[in-house]
């Protein structure tokens, strides 16, 4: 009887250990607010989730048992996995003609009379089956995954009419279920007014923010709502009144703000303790301490502001010095940042926005996180949080915002499990 009642305890010791993962012989950037490292360090993961993270030496007992796996990391750095927090992953057709004829001599003017610019992708998304838009998405999200991104955030936009809308969204949350990643959806049919609304913009954004907004919440399709509030777009009394819908059903607010020239967006988005401001060029000061008491993510889009050759820079030394916590997103779309990767848009962040090397690392894990409102839930390594890592094969964290067109990503976790992972060396010397 001695030996049975030992023998169960030996089996219940050893289903407690079910599905627990040491990650081991690893350095360790934890990314939370002290950007504290553990170098050796080790991390257990148990269904998903992270129960206990610290240096090599200090691991428990427990987790030395032969029923714990044990994965070797062979010194290689591990992080948060990457958040990209602003992108418009999801579209059809590219821009690559209007591209050649600006380096002709075309001017936006031009190519918006000829009925390019953003027109052009909403005509190619709307007349894109559902499956069509997928299978031209998951290339693009594929990209990101292999830089160790594990969460990104995708706006609707380009479809402006219901419909559209709609299959951006959907296409979204078919990513989602199909691919190792977290999606969090963001509903910008005030991205633009369409050629259907024209001269009509206060008719267009009511029908977004009374109508669409409601119904696709409803339908389980909008995690946040955000508007392009610009000079060519939309005004603060839109972005108010949109608000204030998403304010009474509870939607997180996002806002472009600021990108080509200041209409008093932060401010406004900052009263209504958005999750984040997004571009912010022409932020100034005063705005940057209303961001700062809201506790609002600046969003920095460095590939934007690249692409369309921008001279001004956001106030990153006033974000800096008011502790705004400042993320950095590929922006990922087909008319300012074709492309698909994050890692570059750090480098640039580094190299254009005069970004430190640890900021562009917090800037794509905990404030990032922050910006997308799940920052209880990932973007740093701690106990209870997402299992979700990036494993990298460099051997410094400089390196991260260091490589332009060169990806170190070594592998992904997500939830404790390998999603992929490269045969190459550890590169530690
Ligand atoms: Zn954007």
């Amino acid at each position: 009887v001695k030996q049975i009642f030992l023998r169960s305890l030996l089996n219940l010791a050893s289903d407690m250990q079910k599905d627990t993962t040491v990650w081991r012989n690893a350095r360790i950037a934890t990314c939370d607010a002290t950007m504290t490292v553990f170098d050796p360090g080790a991390i257990v993961s148990r269904e998903g989730l992270i129960i206990w993270v610290g240096a090599e030496q200090d691991l428990p007992q427990e987790f030395k048992q032969p029923a714990v796996i044990n994965e070797d990391l062979q010194q290689r750095w591990l992080t948060p996995a990457l958040i990209d927090c602003h992108t418009h992953l999801i579209y059809a057709g590219n821009r690559a003609d209007e591209f050649a004829a600006r380096l002709q001599g075309a001017s936006y003017a031009q190519i918006a009379q000829r009925g390019g610019g953003i027109n052009s992708t909403v005509r190619a998304t709307r007349a894109a089956s559902e499956q069509q838009l997928f299978d031209l998405s998951v290339p693009r999200l594929q990209s990101l995954l292999a830089e160790g991104v594990g969460c990104i955030e995708i706006k609707s936009g380009y479809g402006l009419n219901f419909e559209t809308e709609a299959k951006m969204l959907r296409v979204a949350r078919r990513l989602a279920a199909s691919f190792p990643v977290t999606i969090k959806t963001t509903f910008l049919g005030a991205h633009a007014v369409p050629p259907e609304y024209q001269n009509q913009t206060d008719q267009y954004l009511q029908q977004v923010a009374f109508d669409w907004l409601p119904r696709l919440h409803d339908a389980g399709l909008v995690d946040a709502v955000d508007i392009f509030c610009e000079s060519i777009a939309f005004n603060l009394q839109h972005a108010d009144l949109l608000f204030e819908q998403a304010q009474k059903r509870n939607i997180p607010i996002k806002m472009h703000a600021e990108q080509l020239t200041n209409l008093g967006g932060s401010k406004l988005a900052a009263r209504y303790r958005a999750l984040s401001c997004d571009h912010l060029e022409y932020t100034t000061a005063e705005d940057v301490v209303a961001l700062a008491g809201a506790g609002t993510v600046a969003v920095l889009l460095p590939v934007a502001f690249y692409c369309l050759a921008e001279k001004q820079l956001p106030p990153i030394a006033a974000l800096r010095s008011h502790g705004v916590p400042m993320a950095v997103a590929s922006d990922s779309n087909p008319g300012s940042a074709p492309g698909a990767s994050l890692l570059l848009a750090l480098n640039m962040g580094c190299r254009f926005f005069g970004l430190h090397a640890a900021e562009v690392l917090a800037g794509a894990t905990r404030h990032a996180a922050r910006a997308l409102g799940e920052q209880e839930q990932r973007g740093s390594l701690s106990v209870g949080r997402c299992a979700d890592f990036a494993v990298w094969n460099i051997q410094s964290l400089d390196e991260i915002g260091y490589w332009s067109g060169f990806n170190p990503c070594h592998g992904l976790i997500r939830a404790g499990r390998w999603v992929s992972r490269s045969n190459s060396h550890a590169n530690t010397h």
